[in-house]
């Protein structure tokens, strides 16, 4: 794994006006520094997508969004289809993320056809998995992350299409992190997943951990083996941390 360059992905959430431009602006000047050893990218609410994929237009910082519906369009008032976001100047789109899976009820079904609609545009897909607190205590948490994983991601997932997230549920937005070894479990576990459907390309395609990453935590999780970077939220509002997370891979 040693090969696989790390990406930091910043998910902003529901954060962020025009005036956030600042903290982009920010995020491209520190990123050029860094490009050699790690890839960037910012997924900011979709109305800001394309003024921050203009301003990041040739620069190493990718620029995405949080969501997509898996038609290219129609009728389906509210949703941005992953055409659109491509239009925008995006370079990928996270699929799947707990809070659609539990505010939208979005299934693995519902995940894995948003990821082949960003197949279908030319978008990187961030695929987000995970376990909730009780099915951690459970002691489900492997089977879980299988189904997960088995269900959402695309059969033509390549290491250059799609990136997968492991966001413990409970570890997101809560300050809480699983401890190095949990971790490593998970990741070694998703790795040989990926190697048993995807062959060469499931060596070597992108894990990222993500809930409560800063900049304080960053360098241990990112030692973890299998783990080939962070999905970063809350500490991916200030350019700052987001940096100083980067620098830790
Ligand atoms: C996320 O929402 O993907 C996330 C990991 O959030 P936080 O870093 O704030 O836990």
């Amino acid at each position: 794994t040693q090969s696989i360059k790390p990406l930091v992905a910043g998910n902003w959430k529901m954060n962020g006006l025009a005036a956030s431009r600042s903290e982009l602006e920010a995020m491209i000047a520190g990123a050029a520094g860094l490009s050699d050893r790690v890839d960037l990218a910012i997924f900011p609410p979709a109305l800001l997508v394309p003024a921050f994929a203009a301003a990041a237009a040739n620069t190493v910082l990718g620029v995405g969004g949080q969501d997509c519906h898996a038609a290219p369009s129609g009728a389906h008032t509210g949703d941005i289809s992953a055409e659109m976001l491509k239009d925008a100047g995006a370079t990928a789109v996270i699929v799947g993320h707990s809070e659609r899976r539990t505010d939208h009820g979005e299934t693995d079904a519902m995940v894995r056809a948003k990821a082949e609609a960003a197949l279908r545009a030319g978008l990187v897909a961030v695929v987000c998995i995970g376990e909730t607190l009780d099915e951690r205590d459970r002691d489900v948490t492997l089977d879980v992350v299988g189904t997960q994983l088995a269900g959402s991601v695309p059969d033509a997932a390549t290491a250059a299409t799609v990136v997968i997230a492991y966001e413990p549920v409970w570890a997101i937005g809560t300050g809480r992190t699983p401890t190095t070894d949990d971790v490593a479990k998970v990741h070694g576990f998703i790795r040989e997943k990926l190697a048993a459907r995807f062959g060469d390309e499931g060596a070597v395609l992108r894990i990222l951990y993500g809930g409560s990453v800063k900049p304080g935590n960053a360098a241990d999780l990112m030692a973890v083996p299998h783990v080939n970077g962070a999905l970063v939220g809350g500490a991916s509002l200030k350019a700052t941390d987001f940096l100083a997370i980067a620098s830790a891979c």
